[in-house]
């Protein structure tokens, strides 16, 4: 090995340590922590993310990357190195083009930001939060020229996301799915159908807790590389492949969301523990692109949880942990789990209508970014598109454009991700019928772990070192296109809705 590589491996182990520490702290702090013991925590924290942020940018770090990149050393490297060193070098070399005071104001604004959209929320008044919210467009729009100069600006937030996307690629399967959408759930909520009142009732939050345990080991996440947390927002947090943990949120009003928030976090954490082990402790050994994660999620979480043949095996298991659902009947719980409305909150929202949701801020933030949109605008924009394919205008901030925290941080191009993980679901799904036959069938039966396996072979092991292009060309064999998913959607709901 030589001087170069070794060296390279000590600073990524050095950084590997720190962050270990960095994301313990992090889950205590989300986890178990009492409210007064947050200064403490939150100062290591500060303190081991400046350390990592060091060795990462250093002058000996760059040096490295850049003779390891020569013809020569390059050579010479495993096929995992070249990717890792090829990553780190973009990464360093974006960083590096940033100067160091203008980072430091980011942060500051960010974090000015966080604050004035939470009391926006809460008071429910946009023109707290819109000062800073400009600050955050222009400070980001000024981030990005830094980092891309040579990239459109909106362009290069999507590829930072899911590298390869850009706004075209978006436009082009968003209008397919919208073209096919927007009809159906018209036709859907036509239908008038009207909730089951009998999920009105408060539930044992002991039994959420034991149902969650008892999905999770049901679709394939293994207790012996991983564990399980409550917080006030579920995540899913990655060690390495043998520590993935997820946590959920428990409510006495809802019985069925902690059990959807379960198999969505589950579904991002199975990808986790089923990254090669050799990639551990490298670049490659978490996928950090955001499209794909969420195709894993969302996957778990609707296409095959929002599947009723998915609950034959074990609704009566969960019956019997919460006795109330014995009242329910599976054909009753199937449509409350797919019960399509038109509401505000995506977070909340269904799998069909959620689609629309994500379209709405989609084309808010072309707005911001192409059309450089006044920010005392955006609600009434946002509640135009919400009445345009929706068929609702929220009442009051709050229920439009304040819900969510993404634009505070200055996560523009984040959005778009959920979407196309939901696309890419479509066509996994028409993959996995061809080769591994009709999944009704195989959810029946009761033999998910064979989607598992399929999914863990096909797509986790690989961690971040193929590309979601590589990944969808080499699983699916063709293009990203919405048409599946479409079809998912026409056929699936027309059955539920009889139309
Ligand atoms: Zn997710």
């Amino acid at each position: 090995m030589s001087e170069a590589l070794k060296r390279y491996k000590e600073i990524i182990t050095e950084c590997n340590n720190l962050s270990h520490a960095q994301n313990t702290i992090y889950w205590d702090m989300e986890t178990i922590m009492p409210k007064e013991g947050f200064k403490g925590h939150s100062d290591s924290l500060t303190y081991l993310s400046t350390e990592v942020f060091k060795k990462t940018t250093s002058d000996e770090f760059y040096e490295i990357l850049k003779t390891l990149n020569t013809k020569e050393e390059f050579e010479k490297l495993s096929d995992i190195d070249k990717y890792c060193v090829k990553e780190d070098l973009k990464d360093i070399e974006k960083d590096r083009r940033v100067p160091a005071d203008f980072f430091e104001s980011f942060v500051r604004v960010q974090n000015e930001a966080g604050v004035a959209w939470q009391d926006a929320k809460k008071a429910n008044d946009f023109s707290i939060f819109a000062p800073h919210l400009k600050k955050m467009i222009d400070m980001t729009k000024q981030m990005v020229k830094y980092q891309y100069p040579d990239k459109d600006p909106y362009d290069a937030l999507l590829d930072q996301y899911e590298e390869g996307m850009t706004r075209e690629a978006y436009d082009k399967i968003f209008n397919e799915l919208k073209e096919g959408l927007v009809p159906l759930i018209k036709k859907i909520v036509a239908c008038g159908k009207k909730e089951n009142p009998k999920f009105n009732d408060t539930f044992s939050i002991q039994a959420e807790k034991e149902t969650e345990k008892l999905l999770l080991n049901y679709i394939g996440f293994s207790f012996d590389k991983g564990t399980t947390g409550e917080t006030e927002h579920p995540f899913t947090m990655e060690f390495s492949s043998k520590d993935v943990r997820v946590s959920n949120h428990f409510s006495e009003d809802d019985v069925t969301d902690p059990m959807f928030s379960a198999i969505h976090e589950g579904g991002h954490a199975i990808f986790e523990q089923n990254v090669s082990e050799e990639l551990d402790g490298t670049t490659a050994g978490s996928c950090k692109y955001l499209g794909l994660h969420e195709s894993q999620s969302r996957f778990y979480e609707n296409i095959l949880g929002r599947n009723k043949n998915f609950w034959i095996p074990i609704y009566e298991k969960i019956q019997e942990i919460e006795p109330k659902l014995k009242a329910i009947s599976l054909d009753e719980f199937y449509e409350k789990i797919n019960f399509v409305k038109n509401s505000f909150i995506r977070t909340a929202a269904d799998e069909v209508t959620y689609c629309l949701h994500i379209i709405v801020r989609f084309e808010l933030e072309k707005e911001i970014f192409l059309n450089n949109v006044d920010v005392d605008l955006l609600p009434k924009l946002w509640n135009e598109k919400m009445q345009e394919y929706l068929g609702i205008t929220p009442s009051c901030p709050a229920e439009g454009i304040l819900q969510d925290m993404h634009w505070s941080d200055g996560s523009f191009g984040y959005f778009p991700t959920y979407l196309l993980g939901t696309i890419y679901d479509g066509m996994y799904l028409e993959k996995i019928t061809e080769e591994l036959g009709d999944i009704d069938v195989i959810l029946k039966e009761g033999r998910i772990l064979e989607i598992t396996k399929w999914l863990n072979e096909k797509i986790h092991k690989y961690g971040s070192s193929r590309k979601p292009k590589e990944v969808i060309a080499a699983v699916c064999g063709k293009e990203v296109s919405a048409q599946p998913i479409l079809k998912y959607f026409n056929e699936k709901y027309s059955k539920i809705y009889n139309i």
